[in-house]
């Protein structure tokens, strides 16, 4: 996407900065030892999705990574429409971020905090034709264990792995990976929960214990059982997958994104429910 090289501004540490300025030294705590946390979130017809939530999300990310983001709520969310009408911006994604600066050593108490806010136009993450539904393959890496990461942080260390799966994916020819948790349950994708519609008509969806609780996977969940359809937080084991008849992952980036086949093995064909699901979502946030 050329993301150095755009015309537009940044939200800077509380300054508005050119696009092409908005940089970091190469000596920054955060790029050496992952103290890093980001957002991603949508704005649709100039009004940011559970924008509040999300700040609180990055709030919550810094604290567990051992660091205080020096802005309030409610400065990030002027923040964010600063940068939205800097760039002139309704419908777009937002990448609210921070990150510790400048020193070296692995003590990350006293280090200055950089928080940065940058937005641009990023329709579809997985492309348009989405009723297609995507090919998954299956990570090799798993969702570590609360106890050896910091879980519940969207914090950026926790991405290594889905790079490394996500490049994999791609280069076997697949859209995605579907990650198994460190137990050998089935968690999410490298940037999405999932979300099962298997033959007892009930929607089926990792219990989030070691992973994201997906501010869209949130959503779908209140619009699930807004239009009755019975909603069952578990642990879901792989040869599950025989007794799925439609899946779909969430994500703010993904919105909901109906999946058609997973590890060569399992197959399914998006239908009515992806498709409500689709159409209720855009209501909510506020796209049609
Ligand atoms: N899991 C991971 C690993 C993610 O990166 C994302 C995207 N933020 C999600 C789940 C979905 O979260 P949300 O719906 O809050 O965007």
């Amino acid at each position: 996407m050329n993301m150095d090289n755009r015309d537009g501004y940044i939200w800077v540490n509380g300054e508005m900065v050119n696009w092409r300025d908005a940089k970091v030294h190469s000596l920054t705590h955060g790029l050496h030892y992952a103290s890093s946390v980001f957002e991603g979130e949508r704005a649709y017809n100039g009004k940011i999705f559970k924008s509040k939530q999300h700040s609180q999300r990055l709030i919550n990310s810094a604290k567990i990574l051992d660091f205080n983001i020096p802005y309030s709520i409610d400065e990030l969310e002027q923040a964010k429409y600063e940068v939205m009408k800097a760039n002139k911006l309704t419908n777009c994604y937002l990448r609210p971020f921070a990150f510790l600066g400048c020193e070296m050593g692995l003590q990350g108490t006293g280090v200055p905090v950089n928080t940065i806010i940058s937005a641009w136009k990023w329709d579809s993450y997985f492309g348009e034709n989405n009723m297609k539904g995507l090919k998954f393959n299956i990570a090799e890496y798993r969702r570590p264990d609360p106890q050896t990461a910091p879980s519940h942080a969207k914090a950026a260390g926790l991405y290594m792995i889905c790079t490394i799966s996500k490049n994999k994916a791609i280069a076997e020819g697949y859209d995605d990976s579907l990650m198994l948790d460190y137990r050998g349950y089935i968690s999410e994708a490298t940037a999405a929960n999932i979300f099962f519609l298997m033959k007892d008509g009930k929607l089926h969806t990792p219990q989030p214990d070691c992973f994201l609780n997906g501010i869209t996977r949130q959503t779908v969940i209140e619009i699930a059982k807004n239009i009755g359809v019975e909603v069952v937080e578990r642990h879901i084991e792989l040869d599950e997958l025989e007794n799925t008849v439609e899946c779909f992952v969430t994500g703010t980036a993904a919105e909901v994104m109906p999946v058609r086949q997973i590890d060569n093995k399992y197959q399914f064909t998006p239908a009515k429910l992806c498709k409500t699901m689709i159409n209720k979502y855009n209501k909510v946030v506020g796209k049609t």
